[in-house]
């Protein structure tokens, strides 16, 4: 159960990463969203209002949406509709989805339109993705329904979801887990179609040294995705401290 604190900790948290994902070009327009699951059943969670910029975004300004009640439009303060029916179906279905990030950044959304956008091991941070991503290649559309709940059980017991011809998905435990798997994410994916776009051949790593590397960010001996946003935070609290408002 998450004490108030808890949440307040969530919504600055949340609140840095929005507004560092502008800083970084990861946003598009007033779109895309961040969710925080705020009770075990992952029926109320944290999400960014419609229409508010993320470069702006304050801890104070996210909603907590209730599934089991009617959703305020986004006249009323409410989020963009899509938002509540895909990280509403990811926060139900898949309990280590704590946080939910989904954004259209360059490289990731240029990767997901690839016949085969598998993210192949060709360095140390395309091999941090190495059989740990879900594929979903079945794009219908705008993400109402059937394709929130088709995305949420495409997620299995991973925790990254790339969305053919849309986008990605990254959840955790922790806005900072999340937030660090998207930035190595879209690090991964730029790699990745630089390469592609050399038109030379590719050495990919072997499936051994890629699992190796995989183990090895995820079991590293401190904690840099924690560090990641701690340091993110402190830049903010200098440069923008009214995002913890
Ligand atoms: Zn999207
Ligand atoms: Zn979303």
């Amino acid at each position: 159960m998450m004490t108030e604190r808890d949440i307040q900790t969530a919504r600055e948290d949340l609140a840095a990463a929005f507004r560092w994902s502008a800083r970084l070009d990861m946003h598009e327009a007033v779109s895309n969203h961040f969710s925080f699951a705020i009770n075990d059943e992952g029926s109320r969670f944290l999400v960014n209002p419609a229409g508010i910029h993320f470069s702006r975004v304050k801890a104070s300004d996210l909603v907590v949406v209730d599934l089991d009640e009617p959703l305020p439009t986004p006249e009323q303060g409410g989020p963009d509709p899509t938002a509540a029916a895909i990280h509403g179906a990811m926060h139900r279905n898949n309990p280590q989805a704590r946080c939910v990030i989904h954004l259209h950044p360059k490289y990731v959304t240029a990767l997901s339109t690839l016949d085969d956008p598998t993210i192949i091991p060709i360095d140390q941070n395309t091999a941090r993705f190495f059989n740990r991503v879900s594929y979903d290649i079945d794009f219908g559309g705008m993400g109402l329904g059937d394709e929130a709940e088709r995305l949420s059980a495409t997620l299995g017991n991973r925790s990254i979801v790339l969305m053919g011809a849309h986008g990605a998905m990254t959840v955790g435990a922790r806005v900072s887990d999340a937030f660090d798997d998207f930035y190595y994410l879209e690090k991964a994916a730029e790699t990745l179609m630089t390469a592609y776009a050399s038109g030379r051949k590719l050495r990919v790593l072997s499936d051994d040294v890629a699992e190796t590397t995989a183990q090895q960010w995820a079991n590293y001996s401190f904690d840099l995705r924690g560090a990641h946003l701690r340091e993110i935070k402190a830049i903010l609290d200098v440069e923008e401290p009214e995002y913890r408002h």
